[in-house]
């Protein structure tokens, strides 16, 4: 008997969610309607915040798109963000034609590093673009700390941060201008592809929908079931189509109710593998501060100069030994087109160019059991010899 190949992500898709599309695909309504709206409501009610509006769109990275489009990011502007990071955080900031201003990591977190930040502002800063790098939350008090003193705009990527908390509040509940998730296949909630933007900003969330869905002022479904007059629409902007279906809301409403229990059971894993880690020659991901929620969307290693093994080796090793791992991120001053457009090098990002070489996602899904947990402690083990 084989051993069956164990994949670095599954999504964990159930008969509650198969129910809830079948039920759409019935209805006659399969893209952007009633399941749509309903996701909306329910986000609200999930992050707690009834002062919050959530605008559901396919991506995240239409969400990231459509908040610095509301907030009046253009040509001439700069948004600083982390190199640290997939490359849809930093480029929705080139469709407006505005230019990315990379910074390095905190080392220990390998969130963005706030003195980093506060060293980047310039004269164009218009806005400061975090990620919770795999569920751990950013310094958003120094990162707001750092906005309010300069006047700038603050739009959390929270692909990874869905739950997670940050002084005792949910990520999506803070003080910056718009925090976009991700319901993308591997994250922590998926919708196949999907995403919800959240602000406390009405003029912003009007804007957002009103370019989700080409420009017009009326959304579809009000397009569709509002009394007077039904046909008529104006179109205000060339918008785009990022508008989320029902199809897709339809495994939302059914994965938000999961979101809390999906988390402690990463939780749980992170736990075994700290616990089977635990005099190996590697650096285990940080815990989340007392009293704070950790998504646990990624677990990174760094293996230590005692480890003997290359990175690229290791992951052959677990390869080797069925288990599917992957590297979060190759930071982006290491992508041709980011390095050339700005003439980046790694010796600009020390910490997240060290914590690239040296690092390597494990597998961290709710579909894992027990036993392929101890899995991959026991692959990890022995690709480090130990
Ligand atoms: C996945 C991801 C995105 C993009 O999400 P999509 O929903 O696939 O557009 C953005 N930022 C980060 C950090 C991500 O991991």
């Amino acid at each position: 008997m084989t051993t069956p190949f164990l994949p670095f992500a599954l999504p964990e898709i159930g008969d509650d969610e198969i129910a809830e599309v079948v039920d759409t695909l019935k209805s006659g309504w399969v893209t952007t309607g009633p399941k749509a709206a309903r996701f909306e409501r329910d986000f609200v009610a999930f992050l707690g915040d009834p002062s919050l509006q959530a605008v559901a769109v396919n991506s995240a990275t239409a969400g990231l798109h459509l908040a610095l489009e509301a907030l009046g990011i253009g040509p001439g502007d700069e948004v600083i963000t982390t190199t640290h990071t997939f490359t849809a955080t930093a480029e929705v900031v080139r469709y407006l034609g505005a230019d990315v201003r990379l910074v390095d990591i905190d080392p220990a977190t390998l969130n963005i590093d706030p003195a980093a930040v506060e060293a980047a502002v310039g004269p164009r800063t218009k806005a400061i673009l975090p990620v919770h790098y795999g569920g751990l939350a950013a310094d958003m008090a120094a990162i707001l700390g750092i906005a309010r003193r300069h006047g700038l705009k603050v739009v959390e990527d929270a692909a990874h941060a869905l739950p997670t908390s940050c002084g005792g509040a949910l990520v999506g509940t803070l003080a910056s201008d718009a925090t976009v998730f991700s319901f993308y296949a591997n994250k922590t909630i998926t919708t196949g592809e999907g995403g919800m933007l959240v602000t406390r900003d009405d003029a912003l969330a009007r804007r957002a929908r009103v370019m989700r869905l080409h420009g017009m002022n009326r959304d579809a479904f009000d397009r569709f079931t509002a009394k007077v007059p039904s046909w008529y629409y104006e179109i205000v902007a060339p918008g785009f189509k990022y508008n989320l279906t029902d199809i897709a809301a339809a495994l939302g409403l059914q994965q938000l109710k999961k979101a809390r229990a999906f988390q402690q059971r990463r939780a749980a894993i992170a736990a075994a593998y700290d616990a089977g880690f635990a005099g190996l020659p590697l650096q285990v991901p940080p815990q989340p501060l007392p009293g704070d929620l950790h998504a646990w969307h990624l677990y990174p290693v760094r293996l230590a100069d005692a480890a003997g093994v290359a990175r690229d080796r290791f992951i052959e090793r677990l390869f080797e030994q069925g288990i599917g791992c992957s590297v979060h991120y190759i930071p982006l001053h290491l992508h041709p087109y980011w390095r050339e457009r700005y003439g980046l090098q790694p010796a600009q990002f020390p910490h997240s160019q060290q914590a690239y070489e040296r690092m390597a996602s494990l597998p961290i899904y709710t579909r894992m059991s027990d036993a392929d947990v101890q899995r991959v402690v026991a692959a990890v083990r022995a690709a480090l010899g130990a």
